[in-house]
């Protein structure tokens, strides 16, 4: 009997009691390829001797000084990092302990600098229907999906959703990308315009769409067109690269492929890798200038803002992926599982689309190909495949489709940066097996 709280009430899971490399472990000695890094967490794999080490050395030197006293070598040196690397424009960062503390934050931020600039009749906040921000009340109010939110919903602040940009499911037929493009970004203005632009404050979209969707990346041009509707408008550009970001796309920052900066960015999971909870809003230039010029302060703070350990933690992580040239292998082995997936999956008549960027990929699954019907959720295939998967010694990361009726079952795949092409060609195999596996039953 656990004392623990799981999300699933009554779910027996089994005991996690180990991890080396892209393995995890479970305390019937049974392994698993971590094929999705838990949620597109553990970029490193598990056990890192160097991350290992890093962290020790912190522990012995300092594990925790509150920020309203101190600030820390560490953190500094993490954000210098950050910072030096960062998309144009961005000039701090703020750190907390994960995505939906960030997004809180980045919302907060929007709303103060727009306080600052005596424009505090800009409250809107828009966001896209196949969204997933985080589970706080104000990450939750942002995200777009329906069955997260329903329960909640008396207690959310009011938010707007316009459609994703989701090319396979909402291009239409001879549409070119140009012209999809221009009307996805289109529903943005349209709904700037409808709000009342002076009313809106920030448009918050994950550059490639993740635990809703399935690594859905926009179609080219799309972001940079949102970018230019924003400035028009003189309303805030938030990135959400909570999963997407930190090289799991091949580049350190998925929006650095799209050409566009964001006013805000919040990144966590790839930060530390899983080693600690650490996540961060990076801001630019601007919103800190409103801030100093202004009440000098950013008003907001948690006891574990800044903390040592997580620093220490991720700036091992960002040394190590430098150093070992690992995004280069993100783009070799994402490549070399585009390939893999194709062949496999590339011609079977319930794989309706394949997509992603880097080691960031989603299958999303359907009844049937021609009319891309998705399954009947009841069936919860996702479900299925999960368990599946790990009965064949695969982690990966499925869910069912979050737009009513639009879209469908998809499974998630997310591998350590360190794969190397023998993993990535095991973990399709045990895919295909796992999907096969549920489709008979
Ligand atoms: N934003 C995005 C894009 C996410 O994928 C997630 C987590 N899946 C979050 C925010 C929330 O992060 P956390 O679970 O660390 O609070």
């Amino acid at each position: 009997m656990t004392h623990i709280l799981h999300r699933q009430i009554h779910a027996s899971l089994p005991v996690a009691s180990g991890g080396k490399g892209i393995e995890l472990f479970d305390a019937d000695g049974r392994a698993y390829i971590d094929a999705s890094g838990g949620a597109a967490v553990s970029c490193l794999g598990h056990g890192h001797p160097d991350i290992l080490a890093a962290m020790h050395r912190q522990a012995d030197r300092l594990a925790y000084a509150h920020t309203s006293f101190f600030t820390s070598e560490v953190a500094e040196a993490l954000a210098d990092r950050l910072v030096a690397d960062a998309p144009a424009g961005i000039s701090h960062c703020y750190f907390v302990s994960g995505g939906s503390e960030a997004v809180e934050a980045a919302l907060k931020m929007a709303r103060q600098y727009f306080v600052e600039l005596g424009q505090s009749q800009r409250r809107n906040i828009i966001a896209r229907r196949q969204s997933y921000h985080g589970n706080t009340l104000g990450a939750l109010a942002t995200g777009g999906n329906e069955w997260r939110r329903a329960q909640f919903r008396p207690l959310l602040i009011e938010t707007h959703h316009i459609d994703p940009c989701f090319a396979y499911r909402f291009q239409e037929a001879g549409e070119t990308d140009e012209d999809y493009a221009a009307r996805a970004a289109q529903a943005l203005e349209d709904k700037i315009l409808e709000l009342g632009p002076e009313t809106v404050m920030a448009f918050v979209a994950e550059t490639v769409v993740g635990a809703t969707a399935g690594a859905v990346p926009p179609v080219a041009d799309y972001l940079r067109r949102i970018r230019e509707i924003c400035d028009r408008y003189g309303v805030l550009l938030i990135l959400d690269e909570v999963m997407c970001g930190m090289g799991r796309t091949g580049m350190l920052h998925a929006c650095e492929q799209d050409g566009v900066a964001p006013d805000l960015m919040t990144i966590a999971k790839g930060l530390g890798g899983g080693y600690q909870p650490i996540g961060a809003v990076l801001l630019s230039r601007k919103i800190f200038d409103a801030f100093a010029n202004g009440s000098g302060l950013f008003q907001h703070g948690h006891t574990y803002i800044c903390h040592p350990m997580a620093c220490a933690a991720a700036l091992a992580v960002q040394e190590v992926i430098a150093r070992d040239r690992l995004l280069e292998n993100v783009k070799a082995m994402g490549a070399h599982l585009v390939r893999r997936l194709g062949e496999r999956f590339g011609n079977h008549p319930n794989v309706g689309d394949i997509r992603g960027r880097g080691l960031f990929m989603g299958v999303e699954l359907v009844e049937d190909r021609s009319t891309k019907q998705p399954f009947d959720p009841k069936q919860k295939l996702h479900a299925r495949i999960k368990k599946a998967a790990m009965a064949h010694g695969l982690l990966v990361y499925p869910m069912g489709g979050t737009i009513d009726g639009v879209n469908g079952d998809h499974v998630l795949l997310a591998p350590p940066f360190i794969c190397d092409a023998p993993a990535i060609d095991a973990i399709v195999e045990r895919l295909d097996d796992a999907i096969g596996a549920a489709l008979r039953t």
